[in-house]
């Protein structure tokens, strides 16, 4: 047996690594807090303004080194913590209450903080919790300098170590993997959204995150297993064990080269259909590993992350030059950037909103033809931004034509304007997320008014079954194999092609090879999904035809409760893919 304990966590970045633990100390500072002598405003404000200039240098110094080993792929995050430094929330709160509240340098900078994550603080999102973190950590870096503590990691973990720390800024996360080569990591903070996991799985280093008792555990030069794909920790494994994990490491690395070896092929069946298979990001950053892992284009850029998190809200300028980044990296092949999801549980910093239904409030759309002038800075940007590249809007949460038309008016607005100014614009495809049950059931109508549908499932299957998707107590009833479910899914389907336009899909079940085949039977021609996720499900894919994916679909569609059809479709899939529904999960713990 083995004897090492298990700490379970968020799955963030998959594959496995087996070495010693390099504990990374990042507790919080303890922030003095004295009343000062009006004759101390003066020189407390220098030391403010010294310190702010301080952790601006430290930031750039890091984030030429990034650059330097890797281009600027990963500076956007270090870039917006230098923003953050700047910004008046900050700057002149902290030196408001210096001079107002004779507070010494070090409390004000906490209490301005406090202030800024105060304005996260009703929201349940896990995205926010990591802009929160953002703002925490450059919080942190300012008061460390003013105390006159080493911000950074300053130690230099051996080659092949796995960090474990209670929480990594982006920074410390870029510094580690670039300059140290760290195997993986592990920390007691973070979700899958957090900046550590993005960049992680960028480039494919392994990493459980929201361990919660993983730094009081571990101690350095501990051996310990890392199985990022499971959300799996072993702590002080046996040697026998180790060899276990260390034959599943090989196994798992010769599985992703063969996967990734089929990454120029295309995703077409044994029949001749061919499906794109496209990514969904967060941000630029993810760009180079969707390309690495075979994707064909983009086909959802979740735009309201880049105003997550930030206490000014980034201009027309900014968001033209992010997605002209996009659009070129990935140029000629198609980029969907969705307009702003911002809204009930999506708000950026500063912005306070309280609704009872989050869910069911002003969001997305909504959310933006209330609000004119935001969305008309985001179709400004896309519209300048469309030359450089294939571009495709989209609108999100559009629950019947009236929105849909709305949409359009202010998109055929603003290209008017822009070419009153001199600027040539040519309106590229316009498509809209089917995600409401509303949109599903007039289909038909709204593909008369658009050139696409992208079928949304996380938000189809929550307002179709009336279950929230951030609510653990109902998360089993979460079921994309409900009939009505696959009833909606035909009915969208079906619109779509009676009107021929292409019909994509961009919610999770996307990227789930179990559904790969019911997928194809839909007539879906597009799926967007996780850049990793795309390797196994063209596999799916190459190895099927389309024709038993109609047959699997006609007689799921004939069945009745939803675990009788979810057995059915993994008894078929089971036969036909042997050893598909195991690859996903890397082997378990090893009894030694
Ligand atoms: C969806 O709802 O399926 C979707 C892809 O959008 P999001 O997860 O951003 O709501
Ligand atoms: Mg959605």
């Amino acid at each position: 047996m083995g004897a090492g304990s298990i700490l379970t966590g968020i799955a963030a970045s998959p594959g496995i690594a087996v070495g010693r633990v390099w504990t990374v100390d990042r507790r919080r500072v303890k922030t003095p807090r004295r009343e000062i002598a009006p004759g101390e405003v003066e020189p407390e404000l220098t030391r403010l303004r010294l310190a702010l200039a301080l952790s601006d240098r430290q930031l750039a110094a890091v984030r030429a080194k990034v650059e330097k080993l890797e281009g600027t792929e990963h500076t956007a995050i270090i870039d917006m913590h230098r923003m953050m430094l700047k910004d008046e929330l900050l700057v002149l709160e902290a030196e408001r209450l210096v001079r107002d509240e004779r507070v010494n340098a070090e409390w004000a900078v906490k209490r301005a903080i406090r202030k800024i994550k105060g304005a996260f603080d009703d929201v349940a999102d896990p995205y926010f919790k990591e802009r929160r973190a953002d703002v925490e950590y450059v919080g942190e870096r300012l008061i460390r300098n003013l105390m006159g503590e080493a911000p950074d990691v300053e130690e230099v973990p051996p080659e092949g170590a796995i960090v474990v720390a209670r929480d990594l800024s982006p920074a410390d996360t870029a510094l580690l993997l670039h300059e140290r080569k760290v195997a993986a990591f592990v920390t007691d903070l973070g979700t899958q959204t957090s900046h550590t996991a993005i960049v992680a799985r960028a480039l494919g280093v392994p990493a459980v995150v929201g361990v919660a008792r993983a730094t009081s555990a571990a101690e350095r030069g501990d051996w310990v297993v890392v199985d990022g794909g499971r959300g799996v920790v072993v702590l002080r494994p046996e040697a026998g064990e180790r060899a276990g994990y260390q034959a599943a490491r090989e196994r798992y690395l010769a599985h992703e080269r063969e996967l990734l070896s089929t990454r120029d092929l295309p995703a077409t069946t044994l029949d001749g259909v061919t499906v794109r298979l496209v990514g969904n990001i967060e941000f630029a950053e993810e760009v180079e590993s969707l390309l690495d892992h075979g994707g064909e284009g983009v086909g959802l850029y979740r735009t309201e992350f880049l105003y997550m998190g930030r206490a000014d809200l980034p201009g027309e300028e900014e968001l033209f030059r992010d997605y002209r980044r996009i659009l070129e990296a990935l140029a000629p092949r198609p980029v969907t950037i969705r307009t702003f999801d911002l809204g009930a549980d999506k708000l950026p910093a500063g912005i306070r909103a309280h609704a009872e239904n989050p869910a069911l409030g002003l969001r997305a759309l909504r959310y933006c033809l209330r609000q004119p002038d935001l969305f008309r800075t985001q179709l400004r940007g896309l519209l300048r931004a469309a030359p450089h590249g294939n571009l495709r809007i989209m609108f999100p949460m559009v629950s019947g034509v009236a929105e849909l038309r709305a949409a359009r008016r202010a998109l055929a607005e603003v290209a008017d304007e822009l070419r009153r100014e001199g600027t040539p614009v040519e309106l590229p495809p316009v498509g809209i997320m089917v995600e409401l049950p509303s949109a599903a059931l007039i289909a038909d109508r709204l593909a008369k008014e658009c050139d696409f549908f992208s079928i949304g499932t996380n938000d189809l299957i929550q307002y179709t079954l009336a279950i929230d998707r951030q609510n653990k107590d109902v998360a089993y009833l979460y079921r994309p194999m409900h009939l009505a479910v696959l009833r909606t899914l035909a009915l969208i389907c079906d619109a779509g092609r009676r009107a021929g336009i292409p019909v994509s899909m961009c919610g999770e079940m996307a990227g789930e090879p179990l559904y790969a085949l019911v997928l194809l039977g839909l007539g879906l021609s597009e799926l967007s999904m996780n850049g990793p996720s795309i390797p196994l499900v063209k596999e799916v894919l190459r190895a099927a035809r389309a024709s038993d994916g109609r047959a699997l679909l006609d007689r799921l569609l004939e069945l009745t409760a939803d675990d009788e059809i979810d057995r059915a479709l993994r008894e078929e899939m089971a036969a036909r893919f042997p050893g598909l529904l195991e690859i996903d999960s890397a082997p378990g713990p090893v009894t030694g």
